[in-house]
């Protein structure tokens, strides 16, 4: 096969359009600097940071001086800033860890201090106060470590915003690009990186690559890790009431994790999970008996869930390391290459964080300037469902696209997704559409809007149709010319 070579000599390339990757991106754009994104897949967000709690955790779990303690807390501290720059959606709705008996009791008591240590907000409830926050509490939740800087994110529309922000700011971005192979050269210390279509140039590289990032440091060196990925099933049920549970609800962590949690999601959807198994890197199943064993556990926190309001079960992969810890270091053995790997939970929380320590440095190894021209505001994407009456009309009397609506459930107008196709790293594919404007989220899946969908991304992208797919190369959607044409 031949490669096309990319004339460019870039500053620094990240592999991996996770929500580190682009957060990295994002930082690395206050400067001036030539910098690209690759990611394998047709858009960014499409591993870890797609199936996940969406929890943007206050940081009073993790242990005093590990990295994940260090990015957590200050993680926490930007997100609703950036939330605002970027017009993602988050809501600071407090979590409740849950205690049931003196032994979760003492736990609590323990994570108050620990909390101390790590310069977080938490506090002990009685059962009183408890119930009254909660009303739909089962009778047995004892006490709670309440953690009022707890909040929830959309981590589709978070990933994105960063990376739309980085391109605004001049990265760039090659999406369908899997990193294969990376050589050094000895000589004037480039990067070489050669991907299954394009060979790049860089001076530094960054390895955001989840769960596979110990595999990409390979192609270098001698990985000092190895992730085992940890598999968390989770039940989804459709925004019934508002007011149904309005804390994220764990339960006590264990040495494994943080167990199971209820929470409601920015959009207003219940989010029930996740488990926590041993897996294949690539398997995102969910099956019958682990999903029954994750109801079991979350109906000691909450009573009568509504099963009925069930929309589909998803899996996410937590990309473990056994270091136990966040990587985020220079190699020793190739310098100005990054490695920022084993990014477990609380990765989410932690990302904006971990791209402006990145960042900087890149930008002290690479002497980089400041970006006057740095502009962190990401345009407003407009949704009908957080517009008032009076502005939509307004809208629609500008643009009547925006009264076109296309996904009934989540009430998406034509405008909204032409929008999303023509923004800097805008939606290509059904999926696309669906994590930037939650069209085909809702209780039907896409049944109704898909086709729509279909046909607004063939017309605003000016391909043919049976071009059109769900996801990835190999997702086509109309494979074949119906009615005999
Ligand atoms: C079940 C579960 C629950 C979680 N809950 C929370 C939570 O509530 N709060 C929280 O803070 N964190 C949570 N996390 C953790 C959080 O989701 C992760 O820390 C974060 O998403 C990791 O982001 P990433 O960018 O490192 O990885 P990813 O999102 O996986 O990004 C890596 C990217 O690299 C790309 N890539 C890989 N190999 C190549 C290659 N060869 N060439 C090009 N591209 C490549 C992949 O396609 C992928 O897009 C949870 C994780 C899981 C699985």
């Amino acid at each position: 096969m031949s490669l096309n070579k990319n004339k460019d000599v870039f500053d620094c390339l990240i592999i991996g359009g996770g929500v580190i990757g682009c957060s990295i991106a994002r930082y690395l754009s206050r400067f001036n600097i030539n910098a690209i994104l690759l990611e394998k897949h047709s858009d960014v967000c499409e591993e870890v940071s797609s199936a996940n709690s969406a929890i943007v955790h206050s940081g009073y779990d993790p242990k005093p001086g590990t990295l994940k303690a260090k990015f957590n807390v200050l993680g926490n501290k930007m997100m609703e800033q950036v939330c605002k720059d970027l017009d993602v959606p988050y809501i600071k709705n407090g979590s409740l860890t849950i205690g049931f008996n003196g032994d979760d009791k003492k736990t609590i008591l323990e994570l108050i201090e620990r909390a101390k240590i790590n310069g977080v907000k938490a506090r002990f409830i009685e059962k009183d106060e408890l119930h009254n926050m909660e009303p739909n509490l089962n009778e047995e939740c004892l006490c709670a470590l309440y953690a009022e800087d707890s909040a929830i994110v959309s981590p589709f529309e978070l990933t994105i915003a960063f990376m739309e922000n980085a391109m605004d700011n001049g990265v760039k971005l090659s999406l369908d690009s899997e990193v294969i192979n990376i050589e050094r050269d000895i000589d004037n210390g480039l990067y070489h990186v050669y991907t299954n279509k394009d060979e790049f140039i860089a001076k530094s590289l960054v390895n955001a690559t989840g769960l596979y990032s110990d595999k990409i440091l390979s192609l270098i060196e001698k990985p000092s890790y190895k992730i085992n990925p940890r598999k968390g099933e989770y039940i989804l049920l459709d925004h019934f009431n508002a007011n149904f549970v309005k804390h994220t609800l764990f339960m006590c962590p264990t040495k494994v994790g943080k167990g199971v949690l209820v929470s409601p999601t920015t959009s207003y959807n219940y989010i029930i999970g996740p488990s926590n198994e041993l897996t294949d890197i690539e398997d995102t199943s969910t099956d019958f008996e682990t999903l029954n064993e994750i109801k079991e556990v979350a109906s000691k926190l909450i009573k009568n869930i509504p099963y009925g309001e069930v929309i589909r079960t998803f899996a996410g992969t937590r990309p473990n390391p056994d270091t136990d810890d966040f990587i985020i270091e220079e190699s020793k053995e190739n310098p100005l290459f990054f490695n920022v790997g084993g990014i477990m939970s609380p990765g989410l929380a932690s990302s904006p964080a971990i791209g402006e320590y990145v960042s900087n440095l890149i930008k002290e190894k690479l002497n980089l300037s400041e970006n006057l021209d740095y502009n962190p505001i990401r345009r407003k994407v407009f949704k009908l469902t957080s517009l008032g009456k009076d502005k939509y009309n307004e809208l629609i009397k500008k643009d009547p696209t925006y009264g076109h609506i296309i996904c009934r459930c989540e009430k998406v107008s034509e405008g909204e997704i032409i929008d999303s196709i023509h923004r800097n790293c805008g939606a290509r594919t059904i999926k696309g559409v669906k994590k930037r404007l939650r069209a085909g989220f809702g209780k039907c899946q896409g049944c109704f809007c898909q086709e729509e969908v279909l046909k607004i991304l063939a017309r605003e992208l000016n391909v043919d149709i049976n071009q059109i797919r769900y996801k990835d190369e190999g997702s086509e959607i109309l494979k074949y010319p119906s009615k005999g044409e």
